[in-house]
């Protein structure tokens, strides 16, 4: 095995793992999918074929180029919504992950109009100060099925994404993106944990939420300490499989 060998076989070890600790943070359960640049031509990506992310195996991880084609003509089914991976990837070369969820606290965000997710504690600080919305019924109309099918809607989701970290999809989900495959999980994962608490906190009353200054230092200091997290979820997401393999 030669050296870009490793390389892939490594991230395709990682990829897995990502899929059961998203998995396991209640991220994704019978749908969303995540995937990585492929470390050798930046114009692929990989992404398991259609199936549960918490039973992906490295047999199931796939090449696709940026049309979302199969490289191989792998004859198992892909994921319908392979092209908001296909697409962003296109439009934003700093990006090497995407997750695509349909986490559940995240969902009201997209649905109500007057309600903008913004980091309410240090932990969300990669929000920044808005997050967009996309609204599928401008390029396609009002009788879709709300995926995104093909590469224009893709290409549509990640111009509503422009340079930000997440976009949400109206009555479907989000789309977030990381500079590494780590980064993209630890950004999901407290997307939907930040929806969770700023909702609790609006019942309260008036929130307070991170300035940009505020969310831009604790996303500076988060990052130094990403794979503390990611090696507690790890060990999460294994114990949890180890309960029903
Ligand atoms: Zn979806």
């Amino acid at each position: 095995m030669d050296n870009s060998d490793e390389r892939i076989a490594g991230q395709v070890k990682e990829l897995v793992a990502a899929n059961h600790v998203l998995f396991a943070r209640g991220v994704v359960d019978g749908f969303g999918h995540v995937s990585v640049r492929h470390a050798i031509d930046p114009a692929r990506f990989l992404l398991s074929r259609s199936m549960a992310p918490a039973l992906v195996a490295s047999g199931d991880i796939l090449t696709y180029d940026l049309e979302g084609r199969e490289v191989r003509d792998d004859t198992r089914p892909s994921y319908i919504e392979r092209f908001i991976h296909s697409e962003v990837y296109r439009a934003r070369p700093d990006v090497m992950a995407v997750v695509h969820s349909h986490s559940p606290a995240v969902i009201p965000f997209s649905v109500v109009k007057s309600a903008t997710i913004r980091p309410v504690y240090h932990l969300a600080g990669f929000l920044g100060e808005s997050t967009p919305v996309y609204e599928i019924r401008e390029d396609a109309g009002d009788s879709t099925d709300l995926l995104i099918r093909d590469s224009r809607l893709g290409a549509a989701l990640s111009r509503c994404l422009k340079q930000h970290v997440a976009v949400l999809l109206r009555g479907h989900g989000s789309t977030v993106v990381g500079e590494n495959l780590r980064q993209a999980v630890f950004r999901a994962v407290y997307l939907e944990m930040n929806a969770r608490i700023q909702a609790d906190a609006l019942q309260l009353g008036e929130v307070t939420y991170l300035t940009a200054e505020e969310a831009a230092a604790a996303a500076i200091t988060n990052e130094r300490q990403m794979d503390r997290a990611w090696d507690l979820w790890l060990w999460e997401a294994e114990r949890h499989r180890s309960i029903y393999t």
